[in-house]
């Protein structure tokens, strides 16, 4: 085999900026050597000869040539055969065949198109006719590649728009601060919670959780302190939301949403509970709060099995008023209403 001095990296299809690559297969050491004179005499023409045509496969995947030129008639080998072989092979399926036949024989020259061949010449073809008939293979075969890039290159900018416009609703349903739910993606979850829950007449549960005078501690603590308390609220709220279908978010400044679909009453009283607990144990010092030496939250929840003619918005405005009886009871408390309707 000659190798030119323009090899491709292995396993990289040849692009614009390599020369013609010329693979002749033929068991005849006199015609692979009157090509190699003929082809090496242009200096854009990088040749390797295949004399084992049961190598040719393997050789033409290494080489990835831009042109094969085919011998037909080999020992132990029918040159068709190799035709179809490349066809069949992913790495070579594409790479333009020329056929080299020692007559012009329209049964083969059909059978050998019909197999994939993209071209018959008679051998020894004429120096100009088989360096035009190389070259224009090449270039089809190297546009195609060229088409092949650029569609991938499409393809992958498309994914990456998809990537970025899904991170974007992503933000959009994200509170900046806290990372939980925000405001309108509360709204939009209640509503769609509602409706599922109505259908399978399951409970739907929300709850509102506010810090507990929260302006006195800004006043003593300063308001970026403030947001810190915000963000380690959010977080113990978000790590007690244990099942996909709950969905903790900031409802606005200093309060906090849950919607908690198909929860028992029970559970929704022990999840409060436990809530108020957990931020009390989180030990943040409050030493303004009449409350307690800590930061501390009230909770309200209201649960109800939703029916046709009610809106989510009463539901959240049940919790609500739950939450104003645990503020005037003394903060740092929950007040559940059940079985709403
Ligand atoms: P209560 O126990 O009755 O809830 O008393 P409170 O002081 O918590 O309630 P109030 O509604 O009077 O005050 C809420 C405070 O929350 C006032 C506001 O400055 C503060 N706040 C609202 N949003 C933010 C925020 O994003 N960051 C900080 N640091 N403070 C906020
Ligand atoms: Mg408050
Ligand atoms: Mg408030």
């Amino acid at each position: 085999m000659n190798s030119g001095s323009l090899r491709r990296p292995p396993g990289a299809p040849p692009s614009d900026d390599y020369a013609i690559m010329v693979l002749l297969v033929d068991d005849q050491l006199m015609i692979g050597e009157a090509l190699r004179r003929i082809l090496t005499s242009d200096p854009n023409i990088d040749f390797h000869y295949c004399s084992d045509p049961t190598k040719a496969l393997a050789i033409a995947k290494e080489v990835r040539p831009t042109v094969i030129l085919q011998d037909l008639v080999m020992p132990g080998v029918n040159g068709l055969d190799l035709v179809r072989d490349y066809r069949k092979d992913p790495l070579t399926r594409d790479i333009p065949v020329i056929v080299l036949s020692t007559k012009e024989e329209p049964t083969i020259k059909s059978e050998a198109f019909s197999l994939g061949a993209n071209d018959y010449l008679v051998k020894l073809p004429d120096r100009l006719e088989l360096i035009a008939c190389i070259r224009y293979h090449s270039r089809a075969y190297l546009n195609q590649l060229q088409r092949d890039e650029a569609y991938s290159a499409l393809r992958e900018s498309q994914q990456n728009l998809v990537e970025a416009n899904l991170e974007l609703q992503r933000l959009t349903k994200v509170d900046g601060l806290t990372g939980l739910g925000n405001r309108r993606y509360f709204d939009e979850y209640l509503q769609v919670e509602w409706s599922r829950s109505m259908r399978s007449q399951q409970a739907l549960s929300v709850l509102m959780i506010d810090v507990d005078e929260f302006k006195r501690y800004n006043d003593r603590y300063g308001h970026l302190a403030g947001d810190e308390v915000l963000k380690s609220v959010a977080a113990t709220i978000q790590r007690h939301c244990r099942r996909s279908s709950d969905l903790p978010a900031r409802f606005g400044g200093e309060e906090f949403v849950v919607v908690l679909p198909d929860a028992s009453l029970e559970q929704v009283m022990h999840l409060t509970e436990r809530l108020c607990r957990s931020i009390e144990a989180l030990s943040l010092p409050h030493l303004a709060s009449t409350v307690s030496t800590h930061v501390t939250v009230s909770i309200g929840a209201a649960l109800t099995i939703p029916i046709q003619g009610r809106s989510p918005l009463q539901l959240v405005d049940i919790a609500n008023k739950a939450l104003y009886q645990a503020k005037a009871a003394g903060r740092n408390r929950a007040v559940v209403q059940g079985g709403v309707d």
